[in-house]
């Protein structure tokens, strides 16, 4: 896969440089690179903003320069570039766009080629998804949650770090992606422990240690679903109960869910 990352702090993105996405870099898994948006500005002060149509706070990047940067990282300026060949996802942060979610980053990583573009000030001029739209770009504005901040490339790390660990090769053991958080169970990963077996007068339950699999595997499930109905009972909402098993209905009873019209259901009606 290749990641184009445009942003006016380049050295933001020196983090993709460590640990398994910088690994991958160096395996070639993925060709991985981060420019300088300032490099495609055309006056002696590189300005990459303006002033905001219609008044206002703040500042809005410039839809020339960003256009200029988009077309040459995809080859689109000479028509000879990686894209005559490959299509590109154009992925634009912005706390405004569809919420960044694991199907996200599975949809994403079957991409052969993505660009991130950082946004800074006030944002991105808004002709610029739409242009490449117009033009068959598949772009995607995404937020990585409900909150703002200063610039997208934090979320540039957090969309290229989802993404990579999903390609083949780049996290060690595959077998850990498949139980994890938001996977195709559609609930939160167990509680996990590690050695000494007791610490600060804490005690890791006796069923891990009692190498029966699966006794420990039930035990895992149980737990997946208690704190999946502890802490994200939205995501309890979204589960198919014919998914389920008669243990996991059973767990889930407990705790106050109950299969009603093909869905779960709070039985306080909360
Ligand atoms: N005026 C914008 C709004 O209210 O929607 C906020 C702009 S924000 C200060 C500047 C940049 O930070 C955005 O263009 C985007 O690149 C990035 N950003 C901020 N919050 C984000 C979020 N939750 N998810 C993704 N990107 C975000």
């Amino acid at each position: 896969m290749r990641v184009d990352v445009i942003s006016i702090f380049p050295d933001y993105l020196a983090a993709l440089d460590l640990s398994l996405v910088g690994k991958a870099r160096a395996a070639g898994i993925i060709d991985l690179r981060v420019h300088d948006l300032r490099t495609w500005t055309s006056d002696r002060h590189r300005t990459v903003d303006d002033t905001p149509f219609g008044g206002g706070a703040g500042m809005v990047m410039r839809p020339d320069v960003w256009g200029r940067a988009i077309d040459a990282v995809t080859g689109r300026d000479t028509g000879t570039g990686h894209d005559a060949e490959v299509p590109v996802h154009l992925v634009v942060p912005t706390p405004s766009g569809a919420t960044f979610t694991q199907r996200t980053a599975e949809a994403l990583a079957g991409e052969e080629h993505l660009v991130v573009a950082c946004g800074r000030y006030e944002g991105i001029d808004a002709r610029v998804a739409e242009h490449y739209r117009a033009a068959g770009v598949r772009v995607s504005e995404l937020s990585i949650g409900d909150y703002v901040l200063n610039g997208g490339e934090v979320a540039a790390l957090v969309v290229v770090e989802a993404v990579a660990r999903l390609l083949p090769g780049v996290v060690g053991n595959p077998e850990s992606l498949v139980e994890e958080s938001h996977g195709a169970a559609g609930l939160l990963e167990y509680p996990v422990y590690t050695k000494p077996p007791a610490w600060e007068g804490l005690e890791v339950p006796d069923v891990l240690l009692s190498g029966h699999h699966a006794r420990i595997h039930r035990w895992r499930r149980d737990e997946a679903l208690r704190r999946t109905v502890a802490r994200r009972p939205d995501m309890v909402g979204a589960l198919d109960p014919a998914t389920l098993d008669a243990h996991d209905l059973a767990v889930l009873a407990e705790e106050g869910w109950h299969p009603h019209g093909g869905r779960l259901e709070r039985s306080d009606g909360c």
